[in-house]
């Protein structure tokens, strides 16, 4: 699978529900991990290898998780601000803000639905890829002195995706 770059159409899009969950859904999943992991990243949303329906896969200390039209129940009000990147914003990395802990409500693979409370990673790396999936990037969350910083390397991230 080809992981697509800032500048891409689909990053920005509202992705679509997920209606059902079959063996072909399960293959997708098993790739993208295996993306994921050569990509050496924590998370992959699906859109960010093209297909635009709400899903996404998370790898932490060897935990696989693999997470289908998820929802946020509670945000703490304890927030942190701690430095992210993104499989498609190669060579960006700066200080975001989230909720430091979170409940969540999924279905599994095998379409179970699971709550769970979660913190650390966990939580920075879920809000994160949910936010793909609403076409929100970490960038969006960086203060206005950080974007400036940047602005150049998103411009060349932008020719580059425009070219491929
Ligand atoms: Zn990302």
């Amino acid at each position: 699978m080809k992981i697509v770059v800032y500048g891409a159409p689909i990053l920005r899009k509202v992705s679509e529900k997920v209606e059902k969950i079959d063996k072909e859904l399960n293959k997708i999943l098993d790739e993208m991990v295996d993306t994921m992991r050569d990509a050496k990243g924590i998370g992959l949303a699906a859109n960010q290898v093209g297909i635009d329906k709400r899903f996404f896969v998370l790898e932490i200390e060897h935990n696989v998780k693999k997470i289908i039209n998820p929802e946020i129940l509670e945000f703490s009000e304890e927030v942190v601000e701690i430095e992210e990147g993104c499989l498609s914003l190669p060579g960006i990395y700066k200080k975001a803000t989230r909720s430091e802990t979170i409940k969540v409500k999924y279905l599994d693979e095998n379409g179970k639905e699971k709550i769970e409370v979660l913190e650390g990673l966990w939580a920075r790396a879920f809000q994160h890829e949910l936010d793909h999936l609403d076409g929100i990037l970490f960038i969006d969350r960086i203060s206005l002195m950080n974007k400036r910083l940047i602005l150049k390397k998103l411009e060349q991230l932008r020719k580059i995706s425009s070219n491929s």
